[in-house]
């Protein structure tokens, strides 16, 4: 099977300039400028050429933090490994990093087998997985080392939910110390979940119940009072880290002057921060309740601060945090006390195309959309240059995107398997058109061509970012 792409603008963090490609099999074989008129050639023998006249050409997508079939509070995130990379694909996202999930007292080997499980036969676009360890001792501390033979190079941890994946300080550097005689990636959600629990049984206690208080007993001071604490555990380790979901100005603070003095320090941001905010979880009724994520969604000042953090490089990348809970039955745990609302916002569908506004509204660059959505998610998590770049010898995962088009978001016509969309009613300038997953189309003019299982897991290597 062999594949031309014609006439399109191909985007890399260089640049943007014209471009055609062949694609043989998996891989894209070559990429020449349309001057050279190698495409003719090419075209008479490819089984299929695709006019991208107008269009951006895009390596496709990677979200490095998913939460698929995700285990919380007895029940589960409701897309499934199917459904959750089906919608991937149609927003224009080839690559998942999910999280398997250490359960207290579990083995992490045992875990990663239970989360390759869940994953075969039912991804459609290629995955693949970083730990979180919920339980540091030195049976797991061994098998970190099995994890990374595995390809899993990447461990999270939390400094919040005190009970349930809370590691203490002790823990963590225990952790990063494993962490810097391997090589591996220590992943952080940073937020002070010791003091967060005395304010949230303090708001229950004066009968504050709706969601727009889950917001406000996680003040922003805590996430970057935590993040702080982190850096400073790595730096006394000499770990690497990566700061999920960053979402306050006092964490990317932190971040911003860890970079500075040269530690090796990184942070995603997720769109949620970047167009939702404390607003929306203040919503009337229980409608906030959609909105219930971990960092909570902030005042709106926040995003300026997030806009320029991207800009500026102290933020790395962004990725979703996809983790879906309907609206029915799911959200409403919550109903009379906001700390039983399952915490999660929708998103994996629509990434590419909300950063795709940062470009439209001049936030950022063309080539920076590119490098925080797929280039540098690739070279974060060792997937580059296989993933994150069209480039001969790279796997052919490509999207052709059209700029131009007009799209209204709305759970009516998103993919995933949940019943509300958190962006319900936003315009948006730009469409994905056609995506291929390792040379195969699976979305194309509005249709889907994937299919289950043709998504395989990918053994990463270590973060290439580090000096
Ligand atoms: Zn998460």
């Amino acid at each position: 099977m062999s594949i031309v792409i014609r006439n399109g603008t191909l985007v890399s963090t260089t640049g943007a300039s014209p471009a055609d490609i062949l694609v043989v099999g998996e891989r894209v074989a070559a990429v020449a400028s349309p001057e050279s008129g190698l495409a003719d050639a090419w075209e008479s023998s490819a089984d299929r050429a695709i006019d991208a006249r107008g269009r951006y050409v895009l390596p496709g997508g990677i979200d490095a933090h998913t939460h698929l079939e995700m285990p919380f509070g007895g029940t589960f995130s409701s897309d499934t490994f199917e459904t959750g990379t089906t919608a991937a694909a149609w927003g224009g996202t080839t690559t998942i990093i999910d999280f398997a999930v250490q359960p207290k007292g579990g083995s992490l080997l045992t875990t990663l087998e239970r989360w390759q499980e869940k994953a075969a036969g039912k991804a459609v676009i290629d995955y693949g997985f970083h730990m979180i360890v919920s339980d540091v001792n030195d049976a797991t501390l061994k098998e970190m080392d099995g994890c990374i033979d595995a390809g899993v190079k990447s461990f999270k941890m939390f400094m919040a939910y005190p009970g349930v994946f809370y590691a203490t300080d002790g823990e963590i550097l225990r952790a990063m110390h494993r962490a810097r005689e391997t090589g591996a990636t220590i992943m952080m959600h940073a937020e002070n979940g010791i003091a967060i629990d005395q304010l949230v049984a303090q708001a229950l206690a004066a009968g504050h119940t709706d969601p727009v208080h889950h917001g406000l007993t996680r003040p922003a001071a805590l996430e970057g009072e935590a993040t702080h604490r982190a850096i400073t555990l790595a730096s006394v380790t000499g770990a690497p880290l990566y700061i999920v979901h960053l979402s306050a100005a006092e964490a990317l603070a932190e971040v911003t002057a860890a970079r500075d003095r040269g530690q090796n320090v990184f942070a995603e941001t997720c769109p949620q921060y970047l167009f939702l905010s404390l607003d929306d979880l203040g919503r009337p009724g229980f409608e906030g309740a959609k909105y219930v994520a971990s960092p909570p969604l902030r005042p709106k000042e926040h995003q300026a601060e997030l806009w320029r953090g991207l800009r500026t490089n102290d933020l790395s990348m962004v990725s979703t945090d996809h983790c879906p809970f309907c609206f029915k039955e799911q959200k409403e745990l919550g109903r009379g006390d906001f700390s039983k609302i399952p915490n999660g916002i929708p998103g994996i569908e629509h990434r590419m195309d909300l950063l795709h506004q940062g470009v439209v509204r001049g936030e950022i660059s063309l080539p920076r959309w590119v490098e925080i959505s797929s280039t540098t998610p690739a070279r974060m998590f060792g997937l580059y240059p296989r993933k994150g770049t069209v480039a001969p010898g790279s796997d052919a995962d490509i999207v052709v995107y059209d700029p131009t088009a007009r799209q209204t978001i709305s759970a009516k016509t998103h993919h995933m398997n949940v019943d509300y969309s958190a962006y319900e009613g936003m315009e948006i300038t730009g469409r994905v058109e056609t995506v291929l997953s390792r040379g195969q189309v699976v979305v194309d003019a509005g249709e889907f061509h994937g299919r289950a299982g043709h998504g395989s897991f990918l053994a990463r290597e270590f973060c290439q970012y580090l000096v």
